[in-house]
Protein backbone atom coordinates (compact mmCIF):
# COMPACT_ATOMS: atom_id res chain seq x y z
CA UNK A 1 0.00 0.00 0.00
CA UNK A 2 1.32 3.58 -0.79
CA UNK A 3 0.57 5.84 1.95
CA UNK A 4 0.93 9.79 1.09
CA UNK A 5 0.96 11.95 4.52
CA UNK A 6 0.30 15.56 3.93
CA UNK A 7 1.10 19.16 5.88
CA UNK A 8 2.30 22.12 5.74
CA UNK A 9 2.02 23.97 8.90
CA UNK A 10 3.99 23.90 12.46
CA UNK A 11 1.18 22.05 14.64
CA UNK A 12 0.42 19.19 11.66
CA UNK A 13 3.80 18.49 11.53
CA UNK A 14 3.89 17.54 14.89
CA UNK A 15 0.86 15.81 14.93
CA UNK A 16 1.72 13.56 12.00
CA UNK A 17 5.68 12.97 13.11
CA UNK A 18 4.73 9.96 15.15
CA UNK A 19 2.39 8.83 12.73
CA UNK A 20 5.35 8.46 9.93
CA UNK A 21 7.66 7.12 11.93
CA UNK A 22 4.54 4.14 13.43
CA UNK A 23 3.80 3.85 9.28
CA UNK A 24 7.71 3.37 8.74
CA UNK A 25 7.74 0.81 10.87
CA UNK A 26 5.19 -0.99 9.28
CA UNK A 27 5.27 -2.90 5.13
CA UNK A 28 3.60 -0.05 3.64
CA UNK A 29 5.54 2.48 1.60
CA UNK A 30 5.54 5.84 2.99
CA UNK A 31 6.34 9.51 1.15
CA UNK A 32 5.66 12.98 2.85
CA UNK A 33 4.95 15.85 1.02
CA UNK A 34 4.65 19.37 2.75
CA UNK A 35 3.20 22.56 1.24
CA UNK A 36 5.08 24.94 3.32
CA UNK A 37 2.10 26.95 4.04
CA UNK A 38 4.34 27.86 7.37
CA UNK A 39 8.37 27.51 5.82
CA UNK A 40 10.28 28.29 8.81
CA UNK A 41 8.53 26.78 11.92
CA UNK A 42 7.74 23.50 9.33
CA UNK A 43 11.26 23.12 9.36
CA UNK A 44 12.30 23.03 12.75
CA UNK A 45 9.82 20.04 13.67
CA UNK A 46 11.19 18.31 10.36
CA UNK A 47 14.51 18.70 11.51
CA UNK A 48 13.45 17.90 15.20
CA UNK A 49 11.24 14.52 14.15
CA UNK A 50 14.36 13.74 11.46
CA UNK A 51 11.68 13.74 8.66
CA UNK A 52 12.92 14.28 4.92
CA UNK A 53 10.33 15.38 3.00
CA UNK A 54 10.13 13.32 -0.66
CA UNK A 55 7.91 16.43 -1.78
CA UNK A 56 8.04 19.73 -1.12
CA UNK A 57 5.68 22.35 -2.61
CA UNK A 58 7.09 25.35 -0.96
CA UNK A 59 3.90 27.52 -1.40
CA UNK A 60 4.97 30.20 1.22
CA UNK A 61 4.23 33.27 -0.28
CA UNK A 62 3.96 37.15 1.85
CA UNK A 63 0.78 38.05 1.44
CA UNK A 64 -0.97 35.28 -0.76
CA UNK A 65 -4.70 35.31 -0.12
CA UNK A 66 -6.10 31.98 0.85
CA UNK A 67 -7.83 31.51 -2.69
CA UNK A 68 -4.45 31.84 -4.08
CA UNK A 69 -3.08 29.56 -1.37
CA UNK A 70 -6.11 26.97 -2.09
CA UNK A 71 -5.65 27.17 -5.99
CA UNK A 72 -1.47 26.68 -5.85
CA UNK A 73 -1.83 23.76 -3.59
CA UNK A 74 -4.82 21.97 -5.74
CA UNK A 75 -2.41 22.34 -8.60
CA UNK A 76 0.92 21.42 -7.46
CA UNK A 77 -0.40 18.39 -5.16
CA UNK A 78 -1.98 17.19 -8.63
CA UNK A 79 1.72 15.91 -10.05
CA UNK A 80 2.48 14.72 -7.05
CA UNK A 81 -1.03 12.39 -6.70
CA UNK A 82 0.15 11.18 -10.39
CA UNK A 83 3.91 10.63 -9.65
CA UNK A 84 3.25 8.33 -6.82
CA UNK A 85 -0.19 7.17 -7.31
CA UNK A 86 -1.39 6.74 -2.99
CA UNK A 87 -3.72 4.44 -2.21
CA UNK A 88 -4.14 6.76 0.52
CA UNK A 89 -3.17 10.37 1.62
CA UNK A 90 -3.72 11.38 5.19
CA UNK A 91 -4.01 14.77 6.19
CA UNK A 92 -4.34 16.50 9.28
CA UNK A 93 -6.67 18.64 11.68
CA UNK A 94 -8.01 21.80 10.04
CA UNK A 95 -5.79 23.84 7.61
CA UNK A 96 -5.85 24.91 4.06
CA UNK A 97 -3.51 22.44 3.13
CA UNK A 98 -5.60 19.29 4.67
CA UNK A 99 -8.84 20.60 3.17
CA UNK A 100 -7.79 21.36 -0.37
CA UNK A 101 -5.12 17.93 -0.44
CA UNK A 102 -8.27 15.90 0.62
CA UNK A 103 -10.36 17.70 -2.49
CA UNK A 104 -7.54 16.81 -5.00
CA UNK A 105 -7.12 13.49 -4.11
CA UNK A 106 -11.10 13.03 -4.29
CA UNK A 107 -10.68 14.24 -7.81
CA UNK A 108 -8.50 11.62 -8.55
CA UNK A 109 -10.56 8.58 -7.18
CA UNK A 110 -7.67 8.41 -4.19
CA UNK A 111 -9.04 7.47 -0.40
CA UNK A 112 -8.29 9.73 2.21
CA UNK A 113 -7.92 9.48 6.34
CA UNK A 114 -8.10 12.60 8.14
CA UNK A 115 -6.37 12.49 11.31
CA UNK A 116 -7.67 14.48 14.23
CA UNK A 117 -11.49 14.33 12.81
CA UNK A 118 -14.27 15.29 14.46
CA UNK A 119 -13.74 18.70 16.09
CA UNK A 120 -16.40 21.30 15.58
CA UNK A 121 -17.23 24.84 16.90
CA UNK A 122 -20.16 24.37 14.29
CA UNK A 123 -19.50 28.01 13.83
CA UNK A 124 -19.49 28.51 10.24
CA UNK A 125 -19.97 32.45 10.39
CA UNK A 126 -16.48 32.78 12.09
CA UNK A 127 -14.69 35.10 9.34
CA UNK A 128 -11.58 32.71 10.02
CA UNK A 129 -10.94 29.24 7.88
CA UNK A 130 -10.38 26.31 10.34
CA UNK A 131 -14.21 25.54 10.94
CA UNK A 132 -14.87 25.29 7.21
CA UNK A 133 -11.52 23.36 6.52
CA UNK A 134 -12.24 20.80 9.20
CA UNK A 135 -15.90 20.34 8.05
CA UNK A 136 -14.64 19.86 4.40
CA UNK A 137 -12.12 17.48 5.14
CA UNK A 138 -14.64 15.59 6.85
CA UNK A 139 -17.33 15.66 4.30
CA UNK A 140 -14.01 14.14 1.53
CA UNK A 141 -12.13 11.82 4.14
CA UNK A 142 -13.15 8.20 4.01
CA UNK A 143 -11.43 7.24 6.74
CA UNK A 144 -12.00 9.67 9.84
CA UNK A 145 -8.86 9.40 13.13
CA UNK A 146 -10.89 11.00 15.68
CA UNK A 147 -9.03 12.41 18.96
CA UNK A 148 -11.95 11.48 21.54
CA UNK A 149 -15.47 10.04 21.63
CA UNK A 150 -16.82 13.80 21.53
CA UNK A 151 -15.46 14.08 18.34
CA UNK A 152 -16.23 10.59 17.31
CA UNK A 153 -20.20 11.84 18.17
CA UNK A 154 -19.85 14.27 16.21
CA UNK A 155 -19.00 12.67 13.02
CA UNK A 156 -21.97 10.09 13.98
CA UNK A 157 -24.16 12.75 14.55
CA UNK A 158 -23.19 14.04 10.64
CA UNK A 159 -24.33 10.68 9.38
CA UNK A 160 -20.50 9.37 8.56
CA UNK A 161 -20.24 5.46 8.60
CA UNK A 162 -19.26 4.12 12.42
CA UNK A 163 -17.25 1.66 10.98
CA UNK A 164 -15.18 4.51 9.40
CA UNK A 165 -14.33 5.77 12.86
CA UNK A 166 -12.04 4.71 14.99
CA UNK A 167 -11.16 6.82 18.65
CA UNK A 168 -7.56 7.17 18.85
CA UNK A 169 -6.35 9.58 21.26
CA UNK A 170 -4.79 12.41 19.63
CA UNK A 171 -1.16 11.95 18.28
CA UNK A 172 0.23 15.14 19.96
CA UNK A 173 0.38 13.09 23.37
CA UNK A 174 2.73 10.08 21.02
CA UNK A 175 4.92 13.33 19.83
CA UNK A 176 5.14 14.54 23.47
CA UNK A 177 6.57 11.83 24.60
CA UNK A 178 8.58 11.14 21.41
CA UNK A 179 9.85 14.56 22.62
CA UNK A 180 10.20 14.26 26.03
CA UNK A 181 12.08 11.44 25.89
CA UNK A 182 14.89 13.19 23.20
CA UNK A 183 15.37 16.14 25.90
CA UNK A 184 15.73 13.00 28.56
CA UNK A 185 18.53 11.74 26.34
CA UNK A 186 20.54 15.05 25.88
CA UNK A 187 18.97 16.83 22.92
CA UNK A 188 20.07 19.84 22.58
CA UNK A 189 20.12 22.88 19.95
CA UNK A 190 20.13 26.53 20.52
CA UNK A 191 16.44 27.27 21.42
CA UNK A 192 16.53 24.98 24.11
CA UNK A 193 19.81 26.34 25.56
CA UNK A 194 18.73 30.00 25.18
CA UNK A 195 15.17 28.89 27.18
CA UNK A 196 17.09 27.32 30.12
CA UNK A 197 19.28 30.62 30.57
CA UNK A 198 15.96 32.18 31.00
CA UNK A 199 13.80 29.85 33.15
CA UNK A 200 14.28 30.44 36.96
CA UNK A 201 13.93 27.37 38.09
CA UNK A 202 12.89 28.74 41.56
CA UNK A 203 9.98 30.56 40.80
CA UNK A 204 6.13 30.03 39.14
CA UNK A 205 6.38 30.46 36.14
CA UNK A 206 3.40 31.87 34.08
CA UNK A 207 3.69 30.81 30.10
CA UNK A 208 2.13 32.73 27.66
CA UNK A 209 1.21 32.46 24.04
CA UNK A 210 -1.17 33.75 21.64
CA UNK A 211 -1.06 33.81 17.47
CA UNK A 212 -4.85 33.84 17.09
CA UNK A 213 -6.33 36.01 14.10
CA UNK A 214 -9.76 36.14 15.85
CA UNK A 215 -7.44 38.16 18.90
CA UNK A 216 -5.71 40.93 17.11
CA UNK A 217 -6.49 44.35 18.11
CA UNK A 218 -8.62 44.47 21.60
CA UNK A 219 -8.21 40.82 22.28
CA UNK A 220 -3.84 41.35 23.00
CA UNK A 221 -4.12 44.51 23.97
CA UNK A 222 -6.43 43.18 26.95
CA UNK A 223 -4.45 40.49 26.90
CA UNK A 224 -1.34 42.53 27.50
CA UNK A 225 -3.03 45.15 29.92
CA UNK A 226 -4.04 41.71 32.16
CA UNK A 227 -0.08 40.46 32.19
CA UNK A 228 0.92 44.05 32.95
CA UNK A 229 -1.38 43.94 36.52
CA UNK A 230 -0.30 40.67 37.49
CA UNK A 231 2.97 40.89 37.36
CA UNK A 232 2.81 43.96 39.35
CA UNK A 233 0.64 42.09 41.50
CA UNK A 234 3.02 39.42 41.77
CA UNK A 235 6.15 40.51 41.62
CA UNK A 236 7.72 36.50 42.53
CA UNK A 237 6.20 35.20 39.32
CA UNK A 238 8.34 35.12 36.09
CA UNK A 239 6.46 35.22 33.07
CA UNK A 240 8.15 34.25 29.85
CA UNK A 241 6.14 35.10 26.40
CA UNK A 242 7.49 33.92 23.09
CA UNK A 243 5.95 36.27 20.96
CA UNK A 244 4.74 35.48 17.61
CA UNK A 245 6.24 37.44 14.80
CA UNK A 246 2.89 38.85 13.53
CA UNK A 247 2.83 42.56 13.53
CA UNK A 248 -0.41 42.60 14.62
CA UNK A 249 0.77 40.84 17.80
CA UNK A 250 4.65 42.36 17.91
CA UNK A 251 2.78 45.53 18.26
CA UNK A 252 0.83 46.02 21.41
CA UNK A 253 2.90 43.33 23.45
CA UNK A 254 6.23 45.43 22.80
CA UNK A 255 4.43 48.55 23.65
CA UNK A 256 2.82 47.17 26.55
CA UNK A 257 5.23 45.00 28.03
CA UNK A 258 8.51 45.44 27.45
CA UNK A 259 10.08 47.78 30.47
CA UNK A 260 8.45 44.90 32.89
CA UNK A 261 11.31 43.13 34.77
CA UNK A 262 9.34 40.44 35.37
CA UNK A 263 8.01 39.62 31.83
CA UNK A 264 10.58 37.86 29.68
CA UNK A 265 9.43 38.39 25.96
CA UNK A 266 11.50 36.46 24.13
CA UNK A 267 11.53 34.79 20.19
CA UNK A 268 9.23 32.16 19.06
CA UNK A 269 10.91 28.98 20.05
CA UNK A 270 11.35 25.82 18.49
CA UNK A 271 9.64 22.76 19.87
CA UNK A 272 11.93 20.74 21.99
CA UNK A 273 12.69 24.67 23.65
CA UNK A 274 9.17 25.12 23.96
CA UNK A 275 8.54 21.73 25.52
CA UNK A 276 11.04 22.62 28.39
CA UNK A 277 8.62 25.96 28.79
CA UNK A 278 5.88 23.77 29.03
CA UNK A 279 7.63 21.39 31.94
CA UNK A 280 8.83 24.15 33.80
CA UNK A 281 5.29 26.32 33.42
CA UNK A 282 3.37 26.65 36.71
CA UNK A 283 0.18 27.19 34.53
CA UNK A 284 0.20 28.30 30.53
CA UNK A 285 -2.19 31.43 29.02
CA UNK A 286 -2.65 30.77 25.54
CA UNK A 287 -5.28 30.49 22.93
CA UNK A 288 -3.68 27.58 20.88
CA UNK A 289 -5.33 24.55 19.96
CA UNK A 290 -2.48 22.24 19.86
CA UNK A 291 -1.18 23.52 23.86
CA UNK A 292 -4.86 22.79 25.13
CA UNK A 293 -4.56 19.23 24.13
CA UNK A 294 -0.55 18.94 25.26
CA UNK A 295 -1.13 20.73 29.04
CA UNK A 296 -3.28 18.16 30.56
CA UNK A 297 -0.92 15.15 30.18
CA UNK A 298 1.85 17.83 31.34
CA UNK A 299 -0.49 18.09 34.68
CA UNK A 300 -0.09 22.28 33.66
CA UNK A 301 -3.58 23.79 34.04
CA UNK A 302 -4.05 26.14 31.28
CA UNK A 303 -6.07 29.60 30.91
CA UNK A 304 -7.79 29.91 27.33
CA UNK A 305 -8.15 33.56 25.92
CA UNK A 306 -11.05 32.60 23.58
CA UNK A 307 -15.00 32.43 23.77
CA UNK A 308 -15.04 29.04 22.79
CA UNK A 309 -13.34 26.22 21.29
CA UNK A 310 -13.46 22.97 19.65
CA UNK A 311 -11.38 20.86 22.10
CA UNK A 312 -14.20 21.13 24.82
CA UNK A 313 -13.00 17.34 26.81
CA UNK A 314 -10.18 19.09 28.64
CA UNK A 315 -12.76 21.78 29.82
CA UNK A 316 -15.07 18.86 31.02
CA UNK A 317 -12.00 17.66 32.87
CA UNK A 318 -10.91 20.63 34.58
CA UNK A 319 -7.34 21.43 33.41
CA UNK A 320 -8.47 23.87 30.95
CA UNK A 321 -10.61 27.26 31.58
CA UNK A 322 -12.05 29.39 29.09
CA UNK A 323 -11.25 32.81 30.36
CA UNK A 324 -11.93 35.37 26.85
CA UNK A 325 -10.07 37.69 26.36
CA UNK A 326 -11.28 40.37 29.13
CA UNK A 327 -8.40 41.90 31.23
CA UNK A 328 -10.43 41.71 34.36
CA UNK A 329 -11.66 38.09 33.81
CA UNK A 330 -7.49 37.13 32.99
CA UNK A 331 -6.28 38.61 36.00
CA UNK A 332 -8.79 37.21 38.19
CA UNK A 333 -8.29 33.60 36.42
CA UNK A 334 -4.45 34.09 37.03
CA UNK A 335 -4.56 35.30 40.74
CA UNK A 336 -6.58 32.11 41.70
CA UNK A 337 -4.64 29.66 40.06
CA UNK A 338 -1.98 31.60 41.94
CA UNK A 339 -3.20 31.85 45.19
CA UNK A 340 -5.32 29.05 45.88
CA UNK A 341 -3.39 25.93 46.29
CA UNK A 342 -6.76 23.74 46.36
CA UNK A 343 -7.95 24.79 42.95
CA UNK A 344 -4.57 24.40 41.37
CA UNK A 345 -4.10 21.01 42.77
CA UNK A 346 -7.10 19.94 41.59
CA UNK A 347 -6.79 21.36 38.13
CA UNK A 348 -3.01 19.99 37.42
CA UNK A 349 -4.25 16.59 39.07
CA UNK A 350 -7.32 16.25 36.22
CA UNK A 351 -7.08 13.51 33.77
CA UNK A 352 -6.16 14.07 30.40
CA UNK A 353 -8.47 13.26 28.17
CA UNK A 354 -6.33 13.03 25.02
CA UNK A 355 -4.71 9.66 25.24
CA UNK A 356 -1.91 7.40 26.11
CA UNK A 357 0.46 8.17 23.16
CA UNK A 358 -0.67 5.31 21.37
CA UNK A 359 -2.67 7.26 19.13
CA UNK A 360 -0.25 6.35 16.01
CA UNK A 361 -0.18 3.02 16.72
CA UNK A 362 -4.19 2.59 16.49
CA UNK A 363 -4.33 4.36 13.23
CA UNK A 364 -1.97 2.28 11.72
CA UNK A 365 -3.75 -0.84 12.76
CA UNK A 366 -6.98 0.22 11.23
CA UNK A 367 -5.02 1.12 8.00
CA UNK A 368 -3.57 -2.32 7.85
CA UNK A 369 -7.19 -3.59 8.22
CA UNK A 370 -8.30 -1.59 5.26
CA UNK A 371 -5.58 -3.35 3.04
CA UNK A 372 -6.52 -7.12 4.12
N1 LIG B 1 4.73 25.51 19.88
C1 LIG B 1 6.09 25.64 19.61
N2 LIG B 1 6.71 26.85 19.84
C2 LIG B 1 6.03 27.95 20.32
C3 LIG B 1 4.64 27.81 20.56
C4 LIG B 1 4.03 26.58 20.33
O1 LIG B 1 6.73 24.68 19.16
O2 LIG B 1 6.66 29.03 20.50
C5 LIG B 1 4.08 24.20 19.61
C6 LIG B 1 3.20 23.67 20.71
O3 LIG B 1 3.90 22.78 21.56
C7 LIG B 1 2.08 22.95 19.97
C8 LIG B 1 2.03 23.65 18.64
O4 LIG B 1 3.24 24.39 18.50
O5 LIG B 1 2.40 21.59 19.73
C9 LIG B 1 0.83 24.55 18.60
O6 LIG B 1 0.92 25.35 17.50
P1 LIG B 1 0.09 26.69 17.33
O7 LIG B 1 -0.26 27.24 18.68
O8 LIG B 1 0.87 27.52 16.39
O9 LIG B 1 -1.20 26.21 16.53
P2 LIG B 1 -2.59 25.59 16.97
O10 LIG B 1 -2.34 24.39 17.81
O11 LIG B 1 -3.38 26.66 17.66
O12 LIG B 1 -3.22 25.21 15.65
Amino acid sequence: MRILLCFGTRPEAIKMAPLFHELKKRPFEVKVCVTAQHREMLDQVLDFFEIRPDFDLDLMQKGQSLNQLSARILSSIDTVLHDFQPNLVLVHGDTTTSSMVALAAFHKGIKVGHVEAGLRTYNKLSPFPEEINRQITGKIADYHFAPTSWASDNLLQEKVAKENIVVTGNTVIDALRLGISKLESGYTCVDLNMVKQVVNTAKKVILITGHRRENFGAGFENLCLAIRQIATMAPDVQIIYPVHLNPNVQEPVQRILSDISNVHLIPPVDYPAFLYLMQSAYFILTDSGGVQEEAPSLGKPVLVMRDTTERPEAIEAGTVELVGTNTATIVAACLRLLQDKNEYHVRSQAHNPYGDGKASERICTFIAQIQA
